[in-house]
């Protein structure tokens, strides 16, 4: 019989195999485009991470940048397609919990998993289009469903 602390090796080894594989997985999931007849598997896109400058605000509140929505190239096309979530469906003051924000979700889960990411603090490069795929394949990508 191994030890406790062999045991838990093993299991941190195997822990660790399996969200290599899962990331695997996920990596070849497919967005269908918004802007070609295609549907691009992430670990093919070039993403780009968006910021937003909030102005200093209070007495004590100096400036910072927020992060934004996730978008990507099309690699056919150069357009791009802004990844956006609708959560009409989720009381306001419940929108910014994790659990129910699958924005949040996808970011965690998929955005080390894009060819590339880029990060931009300038305004939105045209020419663009709203992708709403993934917010209408939650289940698919394991995000959070909605109610209803
Ligand atoms: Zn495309």
């Amino acid at each position: 019989m191994a030890s406790l602390d062999e045991q838990l090796q093993e299991t941190l080894r195997r822990e660790e195999d399996l969200r290599k594989r899962i990331d695997e997985r996920n990596a070849k999931r497919r967005i269908e485009c918004a802007s070609c007849d295609g549907a691009h598997p992430i670990r093919r896109l070039v993403a780009i991470q968006t910021h937003w400058y909030v102005e200093p605000h209070g007495c004590t509140g100096g400036d910072y940048w927020r992060e934004g929505e996730l978008q990507y190239i099309c690699p056919e096309t150069g357009v791009i397609n802004r990844l956006l979530f609708n959560n009409d469906d989720v009381p306001w003051g419940e929108r910014r919990d994790f659990a129910n924000d699958p924005e949040a979700q996808f970011k965690r889960n998929y955005r080390r998993l894009f060819k590339e990411v880029r990060d931009s603090h300038g305004p939105l490069s045209e020419p663009w289009v709203n992708n709403f795929y993934v917010d209408r394949h939650r289940k698919e990508f394991g995000l959070v469903e909605k109610r209803r």
